[in-house]
């Protein structure tokens, strides 16, 4: 008998919980040879979660829920549900049911075929905006130039399953900026890709904006490749090998023909030009520095306010040890 726990980040989603349940449980009580059970994980919700979640524990002998001190976004509240979460697999899913629960039984198959991490690969990314796609599209792009040693997955989110083993795998890698996705491609073991597609929200509204994906986006790039530096670099070489090039053309000038070249708009281009690039390279260096910054304090990635009904203290190691020596079987 196989036991599988499903994560849910859940923030502002009291108008979903009561229905992402019993979605959820009619798909998977099909499912041979395999219980579930549910890890809810309330961010720091402003609305009624929390006092859904406790109804719905209260009801169900399969949910708990934890209740994190306040909202830390949803990289640390799936870290949360992950540290917690007690089955051979683990599934994370988004509350809203934008992440269809049919696609769950494909991902146990798979699973049981031997393939570590099964993710959903969003097949349309027709219904966002043309702005929202191009964005994507210049985000995977650069990420994939960039990073040498293992490629990002493409349009693969969170919605995902996993073996025990990147479970313990992940919880090993306890950074407090975290950008889930490419985590989990830095862990590798054997990937399957299950296409599905995103469905409408149940209800409610999503948290996420432009800004938000953008700041999301550099915390990608900024925490997994070093290249944006490197560029910088070259960029420094090259202007520098430039402007020394028109130094000596405007010396030439001067004595061969006497010919003072023109003087203000010219300075005033290279001027603009050098001083955008060294802002540029800067603000890329402060993007690492921040990143350094915020991870040299080594806080953790989230705090328990309760559990299950019961008030939680701070505890510093969720992993118990013997359980890295598990073999898969
Ligand atoms: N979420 C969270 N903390 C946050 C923001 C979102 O736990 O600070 C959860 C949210 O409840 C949902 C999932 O993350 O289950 C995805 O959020 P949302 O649906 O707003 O994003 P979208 O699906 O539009 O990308
Ligand atoms: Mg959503």
């Amino acid at each position: 008998m196989d036991k599988i726990t499903i994560v849910v980040p859940c923030y502002n989603e009291e108008e979903v919980i009561d229905l992402f349940y019993p979605a959820v449980r009619e798909h998977v009580d099909k499912i041979p040879d395999c219980t579930f059970d549910y890890v809810f994980v309330n961010d720091g919700s402003r609305d009624g979660t929390l006092d859904k979640l406790r109804a719905l524990s209260a009801a169900h002998d399969d949910v708990s829920y934890l209740s994190l001190s306040r909202n830390f976004g949803k990289e640390s509240a799936m870290m949360a549900g992950i540290d917690y979460a007690g089955g051979d697999a683990v599934i994370i899913m988004d509350a809203d049911l934008q992440h269809p629960p049919e696609a769950i039984a494909e991902m146990v198959k798979w699973w049981r075929e031997g393939y570590d991490d099964v993710c959903g690969k969003r097949v349309d990314r027709a219904g966002e905006t043309w702005l929202k796609r191009t964005c994507a599209n210049i985000f995977y792009a650069v990420m994939k130039k960039f990073s040498t040693s293992y490629e990002m997955q493409r349009d693969v989110g969170d919605f995902r399953l996993l073996d025990r083993r990147c479970i313990e795998a992940l919880k090993l890698l306890r950074e407090n900026q975290r950008f889930t996705k490419g985590l989990f491609t830095w862990l590798g073991y054997r990937k399957k890709e299950i296409p599905f597609e995103v469905q409408p929200r149940a209800a409610g509204t999503t948290t996420w904006n432009y800004l938000a994906l953008f700041n999301l986006a550099m915390k990608g790039m900024t925490s997994f490749t070093t290249a944006p530096l490197r560029l910088m670099t070259f960029l420094g070489i090259t202007v520098s090998f430039g402007a020394m090039a028109y130094m000596i053309f405007v010396v030439a000038m001067a004595i061969l023909y006497g010919d003072p070249v023109a003087g203000y708009p010219t300075l005033m281009t290279v001027m603009l030009f050098l001083g955008g690039m060294q802002l540029l390279a800067l603000g890329i260096i402060g993007e690492y520095l921040g990143q350094i910054f915020h991870e040299s304090k080594r806080r953790p990635i989230y705090l328990v306010d309760e559990m299950d009904g019961k008030p939680m203290i701070y505890t510093p190691s969720i992993t118990p040890p013997e359980r890295n020596t598990r073999y898969r079987n």
